[in-house]
């Protein structure tokens, strides 16, 4: 890695975006999202060792109240299982019964069941109705409950473990690392109102601020790579310098717009 890229830090890449700075040629910011405890356990060690800098992105609700995130309920319910056409059933049938409508199924069904680049029609289904499709308390409460079935443990014993704590975030910037916004509750901002996007990166800031992290500048990391034009908008109020998303490529920053910088994903590389 270090040899064919410059790894660049955070503040490097915002103070090109805030006061023209030079950046060198083939820089490389290396990101890190979601919280995970195995961040400070596997990815700091290593990092540390070649004095090179990460950037964490951690969304709040699981450092603060310890729940698991849906897309990490969704991730351990799909690794438990072979079996996706049972737990589509099982899902249809919860659905069902908390006032689904078999209309709406079938509309979800025709929007969502399409496979991806990773994955398959039913895993595809399961992840868009589980993330977004359903309205927030009803999918939580399915996706609890199947986690529950499917991976039988406590979800509070599971949080502990998989999602770093406010002390342990404090320590990745105690040892040099960057900290940045992933929300509040990991939501897909594009499918929140205006006011409900500026409470989720609101309430990400103040905890950025409380956990020793800088929110002069700063950066976006938006979950799911979603975004609209009123988080923008929210966002250049706030003075976030930066902005990240899931899109697939190289950041060219002299010519995109800082809020909206492309990234390659691990699974982009060959192994
Ligand atoms: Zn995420």
């Amino acid at each position: 890695m270090t040899d064919n890229f410059n790894i660049i830090k955070a503040e490097d890449v915002i103070n090109f975006v805030k006061n023209g700075t030079n950046l060198p040629e083939k820089s490389c910011l290396l990101t890190f999202d979601d919280g995970y405890k195995d961040h400070l356990i596997f990815v700091l060690p290593e990092l540390l060792k070649r004095n090179l800098q990460g950037s964490f992105f951690p969304p709040v609700k699981p450092v603060i109240e310890r729940e698991i995130l849906d897309v990490n309920r969704i991730h351990f319910i799909l690794a438990s299982t072979n079996n996706f056409t049972d737990l589509v059933n099982d899902l249809n049938k919860l659905s069902v019964e908390y006032g689904v409508t078999s209309s709406e199924l079938n509309y979800f069904k025709s929007q969502y069941a399409i496979p991806s680049r990773y994955d398959t029609a039913d895993v595809m289904y399961v992840k868009h109705v589980l993330q977004h499709a359903l309205s927030e308390d009803i999918r939580n409460s399915i996706s609890s409950k199947l986690f529950s079935i499917y991976v039988n443990r406590s979800e509070l014993d599971f949080a502990e473990e998989l999602y770093l704590s406010f002390d342990e975030i404090k320590k990745l910037i105690d040892s040099g690392m960057y900290v940045g916004s992933h929300g509040y509750r990991h939501l897909w901002l594009d499918k929140e109102s205006y006011d409900s996007q500026l409470s989720e990166i609101d309430s990400s800031l103040k905890f950025l601020k409380d956990v020793g992290a800088s929110t002069k500048n700063w950066i976006m990391c938006y979950p799911y790579g979603a975004y609209n034009e009123n988080t923008l908008s929210i966002l250049a109020e706030l003075n976030c310098a930066v902005g990240l998303t899931t899109k697939v490529g190289i950041a060219d920053v002299k010519r995109h717009f800082s809020l909206e910088l492309s990234r390659f994903d691990t699974n982009d590389y060959p192994q």
